[in-house]
């Protein structure tokens, strides 16, 4: 008889849970932009170059991280957000794995700078491929700042596969409006190659929708607003006549936090029913809040998928609240279809 099984060592570890979490620069971005709001920033800025290829950078005016939580937060499982099981449903955070940044650092180059408020110097790590290089003192504004370069470096399979730089921008891009919409209260901004891309003021989030679909979308908008022991809804559709063939501008957030439902897509398609086109499709920008304890977000990695208690009540309740708001703004069934 002999023993085969061994533990893994964690880098080995790390680079394959990069797998799962990390597929391109945007899942990056989104892991950032994600810790930054966790920390409270109330200033997030998103610094790219070659569409994340050589450089993604996200710099936060939050909480900061002290020096031994700056060293450990690359470490699996390491996070400050839960602490036992019984969290997972009490989630107020983005984050709750503890694994991003342990996954970035495995297969990227990674300079953190970070210092918390009453903190006279900051620290600064680097690190390649899960080793730390580098760990000193410095001086660095209050908050954070993490420079992911040279994504994939290790693993050359991956870097060949990323897509051209316009679609890698655009993957990045989609993140960032995610992220933006879900949080019109924090100011962001977006520069790729030294151009400014975005710049994202404090607002609400009509505004914010706005500020980043342009300023004719503002007519299109519909608001709609319910309230029940189950759900709060809020947020907009497009008017029916402005029903795209492309499903573009479609968004649900949970607990502002980006997810994607064909259940609950299908019920924002039943409340349009008789008012569109063939093949068109609305946009709309719904913002859902629920109970932490009704939903399971931990059946993904990247969390875009959740699981809801009660997912028919929700269906039912969206669709008559759309329907309503419609009927509301006069928004008749019969149109124009030659205009
Ligand atoms: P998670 O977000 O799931 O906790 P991460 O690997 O993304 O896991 O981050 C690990 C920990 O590092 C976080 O729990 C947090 O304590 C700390 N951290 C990461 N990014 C920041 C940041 N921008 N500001 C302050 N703390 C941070
Ligand atoms: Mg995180």
């Amino acid at each position: 008889m002999s023993d085969i099984i061994q533990l893994l060592p964690d880098h080995v570890a790390n680079q394959i849970a990069a797998g799962e979490v990390v597929q391109r620069p945007a899942s990056v971005v989104k892991e950032l932009l994600e810790n930054a709001i966790d920390a409270k920033a109330t200033t997030i800025k998103l610094i790219i170059k070659e569409a994340g290829k050589t450089l993604i950078q996200v710099i936060d005016d939050g909480v900061g991280m002290s020096v031994t939580d700056a060293r450990l937060s690359f470490e699996r499982h390491a996070t400050s957000k839960i602490k036992n099981a019984e969290d997972l449903f009490e989630l107020n955070t983005k984050g709750f794995r503890g694994e991003a940044l342990a996954s970035i650092a495995a297969i990227a180059h990674v300079e953190l700078k970070t210092r918390q408020k009453n903190d006279e110097v900051g620290t600064e790590i680097r690190i390649e491929g899960s080793e730390v290089t580098y760990q000193e003192a410095c001086a660095t504004p209050k908050g954070t700042s993490i420079s992911v370069k040279n994504l994939f470096y290790n693993i050359p399979a991956r870097r060949n596969f990323l897509k051209s730089n316009a679609v890698e921008l655009r993957h990045i891009i989609d993140e960032f409006h995610r992220v933006a919409m879900a949080h019109s209260g924090i100011r962001f901004d977006m520069y790729h190659n030294g151009s400014e891309v975005f710049n994202l003021p404090v607002s609400n989030e009509r505004q914010r929708i706005v500020n980043i679909f342009g300023g004719k979308t503002n007519e299109k908008l519909v608001p709609i607003k319910e309230e029940t022991d189950l759900v709060t809804v809020s947020g907009f559709v497009g008017k029916p006549e402005y029903a795209k063939r492309s499903r573009g501008e479609q968004f649900f957030f949970v607990n502002n936090r980006f997810i994607k439902s064909g259940y609950l897509n299908h019920a924002v398609n039943a409340a349009f029913e008789g008012l569109l086109k063939d093949k068109s499709h609305p946009s709309y920008f719904i913002y859902l809040k629920v109970d932490p304890k009704s939903i399971d977000i931990n059946i993904h990695p990247t969390k875009t998928e959740i699981k809801f208690e009660d997912e028919h009540a929700l269906y039912a309740i969206l669709r008559s609240t759309i329907k309503h708001s419609l009927g509301q703004f006069n928004v008749a069934p019969v149109l124009d279809f030659n205009r």
